[in-house]
């Protein structure tokens, strides 16, 4: 048998990862210094006993539903599927989630960890300023102070989410090292909770990171592919055969995909943004055309030139312009569980119109990567076909771009 069966057979077995040391086969673990192993063991061993804790889970119910306006409709979009020549397709709406996106599913688990913890302060990394943004609304709720870091070249860039944040009560602090951009707001981070972790927690936007990061994210956006998977069952009495997702650092995706891990006959598809085209060297597409590699604290796949310098990604959806993905991600590619491909920001912005012209829902430009692979020639998606793809945010706040 493939080596890639047997190890998917062994995960079905076990049906638990990541492991103990939070590694998913090679990929995960913890790259970090000597002094961060403290506040992350505290943080593993607190979120262990949060998942136990049935008063943690039905807060967190509360909050997802009386504030982030859960669940989110699964919307069977007839006008796109007819266009599209395939049977039905169902968007999984969290676009309509409260700040915009699947994002804020994610920091209000952490922020109810925080307070848990005891912590004050809430500290994050920020490029596009979307998890920014969704880590200063739970501050702003929950009355903590908030400090996000992000480059000076990204501030000037996406000037909107900036003042956002300041709204919302956070502080931005400007990081002038390196390319000025979401790692090297990373790396000031790490550094920041090196040194305030007495009263800090950091809030990590995806499933990424050292961990525990990877294995909590991915659990607080399950709630995506939970809700989808009934909601479905509901209203087909079956399940879909594709799941079809963008992947930045893979939190809306896996959030989709992890609920139906075990269901073998449900294939996967992760979208990655080519940006300019993979052989501009302008893109992010870590799955696809990265190599194995350590990145803010894990073993993933990463984009690195033959130096091991990590290059600057792009993709013309900010969400989407990291230079890794989640080890998750990684792991489910190696083992044939889910599907890799990259679409590029010209195709990317054709699925911004279509959805838009065709449903009234306008997409942001992450989610358009998705459709816009729906509608590539050469898909193997089949006619009779069921699909579920996440919308994984709205597109307001892209128009700028899209013209
Ligand atoms: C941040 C973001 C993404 C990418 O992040 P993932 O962790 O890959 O989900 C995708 N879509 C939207 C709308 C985002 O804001």
């Amino acid at each position: 048998m493939k080596k890639s069966i047997l190890l998917q057979k062994k995960y079905l077995r076990q049906n638990k990862l990541p492991d103990k040391t939070g590694h998913f086969g090679v990929f995960g673990g913890r790259f970090v210094p000597e002094t961060l192993i403290y506040a992350l063991d505290e943080l593993t061993k607190e979120y262990s006993r949060a998942k136990q804790d049935k008063k943690f889970a039905s807060q967190l119910a509360f909050y997802l539903r009386e504030y982030a306006g859960r669940p989110t409709p699964l919307y069977l979009a007839e006008n796109l599927s007819r266009y599209l020549g395939i049977k039905k397709v169902y968007l999984k709406r969290e676009d309509l989630l409260h700040t915009g996106a699947h994002k804020i599913n994610n920091t209000l688990g952490q922020v109810l960890l925080a307070v848990r913890m005891g912590k004050r302060r809430l500290i994050a990394e920020t490029g596009a300023g979307q998890h920014g943004v969704a880590t200063a609304t739970v501050a702003a709720l929950f009355g903590l102070k908030c400090d996000v870091y992000m480059g000076e070249e990204d501030i000037h860039r996406q000037a909107l989410n900036v003042m956002r944040m300041k709204l919302l009560g956070a502080r931005v602090i400007n990081v002038k090292s390196g390319t000025q951009t979401l790692k090297d707001a990373m790396t000031e981070a790490l550094r920041d909770w090196v040194t305030n972790v007495r009263n800090t927690y950091y809030v990590i936007g995806t499933v990424a990171g050292p961990h525990p990061y990877p294995e909590m994210v991915r659990n607080f956006q399950r709630v995506i592919g939970d809700e989808a998977r009934a909601q479905i069952l509901k209203q087909e009495n079956r399940l879909p055969d594709y799941l079809v997702a963008c992947v930045g650092g893979g939190s809306n995706a896996l959030g989709l995909f992890h609920p139906f891990f075990n269901d073998s006959k449900v294939k996967m598809i992760g979208v990655e943004a080519a940006g300019l085209g993979i052989s501009s060297g302008k893109h992010s597409a870590s799955l696809e055309y990265g190599s194995t590699g350590v990145l803010h604290g894990s073993k993933s796949k990463i984009l690195e030139d033959k130096f091991g310098q990590i290059k600057n990604a792009h993709s013309v959806a900010a969400g989407l312009d990291y230079p890794g993905v989640g080890p998750e991600h990684a792991y489910y590619q190696e083992i044939k569980r889910a599907d890799y491909v990259a679409i590029t920001d010209k195709e990317a912005l054709e699925g911004f119109k279509l959805l838009s012209k065709v449903e009234g829902i306008i997409p942001a430009l992450e989610s358009a990567h998705a459709i816009a692979y729906l509608k590539k020639a050469g898909r193997p998606i089949k006619k009779n076909a069921i699909v579920i793809l996440c919308l994984s945010g709205r597109g307001d706040k892209d128009l700028h771009e899209s013209h």
